[in-house]
């Protein structure tokens, strides 16, 4: 049956694409976000956003449309550049003062790239650590047989770690991982390149307030009534959590989550975080859903009889423009295939507690819910990452974070052709805020920090307003 299924990919589009990414969560409040900064960051998400989104939408010279893969590498290409968030340029430091990046990227089908997921951590030097992982995917095919880049070919290999490939690999750490960098071709910088100010403040500020709360002889975290912290949390500070990623779906169905960091501010250098980590801060899969009734389809709708977590989503199709429709046919059984890629950011050790984005997945898959219910689930208030703090819960930042993520659905008839689709974006947190953008189905953008609420939309000019992502794709503002 899946041959049948994915021998549609790459064809002929099937769905409308769509793009959503986000530049971080956490202790975001309006005692901790002053209005200036806020427009810095929605200048900058608008900008992405909208570039990513004419970067999806642009035909390449043979006529196809870019893969929802090189899209997110391109659009977390695009905010690792911009040292606001805490990837790539604007990485935190860990306690010693030194910048470890990590990155991952995963797809929901096996067909072109059967790797699927791969995660890079512990990098020093290498300027775009999306580029690594995204590459690292690409050759998964050749890879997987021990056949990619020897690393012998790379000039001055003497001496170094044996790396013939990437083998079957999963996740490459430090230098083996930069080392195949170098051998892809890909740009190594010195590492003054990931030095910022604001960074290296925060990292000073982080280690004194941990000093300070250390000399404390009050009992327990919040036991003087001061502000709660540690080295890489504070109660009256949004200390970055600031990783930034990019969930897209391209025109032939497929879903791609990219994710990068630096990880937590004053983490124990070595520490590799949920980022990279397959199923805590990424995942993305698809599966099949026979449906429980199907009946012969009409020229406007397949009649399919929808069951759990497909009703509403499908099951409108009818009576919504945002079912993209995809011509008739006369399916003798519908078969439904959903894919969903999810992105997360926030305290990375409880994501790594909870496998949280792996969890959204079996969630929608297995407990027959929307993936905007499964996200929620985990990361929603009340969720599973917040129920898994304990009595922690606001005082260390444990639990605390959100995900961004898009669920796509395409109706195929008996004879494997896709005849509907749609796809949901997916956003939502447990704390004071998450830096996000995206663009609806009309091709409107927004930008968003908080939940909707007049008193803050009154102070943060701009949020959540709609824009036309043409006004945005010159140079940030
Ligand atoms: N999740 C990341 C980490 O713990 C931090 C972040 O999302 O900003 O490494």
């Amino acid at each position: 049956m899946w041959e049948s299924y994915e021998s549609q990919i790459s064809r002929k589009p099937i769905t409308q694409p769509r793009i959503i990414i986000h530049g971080g969560a956490g202790n975001i409040r309006p005692e901790t976000m002053p209005p200036e900064r806020y427009q810095l960051f929605r200048a900058s998400l608008l900008t992405i956003i909208s570039k990513s989104h004419r970067f999806l939408l642009n035909p390449l010279p043979d006529g196809s449309l870019p893969t929802a893969l090189d899209s997110a590498t391109y659009a977390v290409t695009l905010l690792e550049d911009d040292p606001l968030y805490n990837a790539g340029r604007g990485a935190v430091f860990t306690r010693d003062g030194i910048n470890e990046l990590e990155a991952s990227i995963m797809i929901t089908n096996p067909t072109r790239w059967p790797k699927r997921g791969v995660g890079v951590s512990g990098l020093r030097r290498v300027k775009n650590p999306i580029k690594l992982a995204a590459e690292l995917l690409k050759r998964g095919g050749q890879d997987l047989v021990g056949k990619g880049v020897a690393v012998e070919d790379v000039e001055g290999a003497e001496g170094r770690l044996n790396v013939p490939s990437a083998q079957g690999h999963t996740h490459l750490h430090g230098a083996a991982a930069e080392q195949l960098a170098e051998a892809y071709g890909l740009e190594l910088v010195d590492p003054s390149y990931f030095w910022t100010k604001d960074r290296w403040e925060q990292h000073r500020r982080g280690l004194e307030r941990e000093k300070a709360m250390a000399e404390l002889t009050c009992s327990g975290l919040h036991g003087c009534g001061t502000p709660a912290g540690t080295a890489s949390w504070s109660s009256d500070e949004f200390i970055p959590q600031g990783t930034v990623g990019a969930v897209v779906v391209d025109a032939y169905g497929t879903v791609c989550v990219a994710t990068s960091t630096g990880g937590l501010t004053n983490k124990l250098t070595g520490r590799i975080g949920d980022t990279p980590t397959v199923g805590a801060g990424f995942w993305a899969e698809e599966w099949l859903e026979e449906l429980e009734g199907q009946k012969a389809g009409s020229s406007s709708c397949p009649a399919v009889v929808l069951s759990g977590a497909l009703k509403g989503l499908v099951a409108d199709c009818l009576s919504t423009p945002r079912m993209y429709q995809l011509g008739s046919s006369s399916p003798k059984r519908v078969v439904t295939k959903r894919a969903i890629a999810v992105s997360g950011t926030g305290n990375g050790d409880s994501f790594l507690r909870t496998t949280a984005a792996r969890t959204v997945g079996a969630i929608a898959q297995f407990g027959k819910e929307s993936g905007a219910v499964a996200l929620t689930k985990v990361t929603g208030p009340g969720g599973e990452l917040q129920r898994s703090a304990g009595d922690r819960w606001g005082k260390t930042g444990e639990g605390e974070g959100g995900m961004i993520g898009i669920e796509c659905i395409v109706v195929y008839d008996g004879d494997g052709n896709a005849v509907e689709s749609r796809s949901e974006i997916l956003q939502d947190f447990n704390c004071g805020g998450m830096l996000r953008a995206w663009v609806d189905e009309q091709g409107v953008a927004f930008m968003r920090v908080f939940r909707k609420d007049p008193a803050l939309a009154a102070k943060y000019v701009g949020e959540g307003i709609p824009e036309d992502p043409q006004n945005w794709c010159g140079e940030k503002l």
